[in-house]
């Protein structure tokens, strides 16, 4: 089943990764099979988490929340070999996009120094049919612009970490236009437990069980990319080189 749409695979030569999104479960949606895939692979992925998503609950106050949605987020990266989580503390909902967030953003490249810098869809909408959040816009614009002002030791100059230069590229995960893919056979397992540790999130979301919503949507999500990956189930990017 080949067409001329489809995508290539991501390159490989690389050891460290750091995945910067704007809230616990951004990554679950998706990405954390391709995460399970590298790290089996060996590469070392970090996850730096701009809000604690405490605004995420309706039923549940932020200060209640925002640590049980750290904690659950500690608990999707595990699942799929991740160690370190790292929390910025903006706030839910209201994450600016500026100077202040691309300084945080850029400090934690220094600290973490990846070739492969992950992010989540920046566009306006998802594939064009429903409006994106301003969380994930302001993020994945910042986490853009960081990866070059992480390298560049006249900007932020006075982070705590030396300037790092060395991300190769910046691949973007939900984007309506993606270029590249990761086969994730060996990773959708563990991409849906991973899901289903953010147990507190999807009860409050949905009244349907946490584990068939999880698998519904991840294997869904998987089945439906392989057209363009050669039937193998994937996840893909959109990736800018540097
Ligand atoms: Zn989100």
């Amino acid at each position: 089943m080949t067409t001329n749409d489809q995508l290539e695979p991501m390159p490989g030569d690389w050891q460290r990764a750091l995945a910067i999104v704007a809230h616990p479960d951004d990554l679950e949606y998706g990405c954390a099979s391709a995460v399970a895939v590298w790290t089996d692979a060996g590469r070392e992925v970090t996850y730096v988490i701009v809000s604690s998503g405490e605004a995420g609950i309706d039923t549940l106050e932020p200060a209640e929340s925002g640590p049980l949605r750290e904690r659950e987020e500690r608990a999707s990266a595990a699942v799929v070999g991740v160690r370190e989580v790292e929390f910025l503390g903006h706030q839910d909902g209201v994450i600016e996009y500026g100077v202040a967030l691309r300084r945080d953003l850029a400090a934690a490249i220094r600290r973490h120094r990846p070739e492969l810098l992950i992010t989540l869809n920046p566009e306006d909408t998802w594939g064009g049919t429903y409006w994106n959040t301003p969380d994930h816009r302001a993020v994945g614009r910042a986490v853009l612009d960081a990866a070059g002002d992480a390298g560049n030791r006249w900007i932020f100059p006075d982070t705590d970490a030396e300037p790092w230069n060395g991300v190769r590229w910046v691949a973007v995960a939900g984007s309506g236009a993606p270029t590249h893919a990761v086969d994730v056979t060996d990773g959708l397992e563990r991409g849906v437990r991973s899901l289903m540790e953010h147990r507190a999130y999807i009860e409050a979301l949905t009244g349907e069980d946490p584990e068939k919503y999880a698998r519904d949507l991840i294997e869904g999500f998987a089945r439906e990319e392989a057209r363009r990956f050669g039937g193998r189930p994937a996840v893909t990017f959109r990736l800018f080189s540097r």
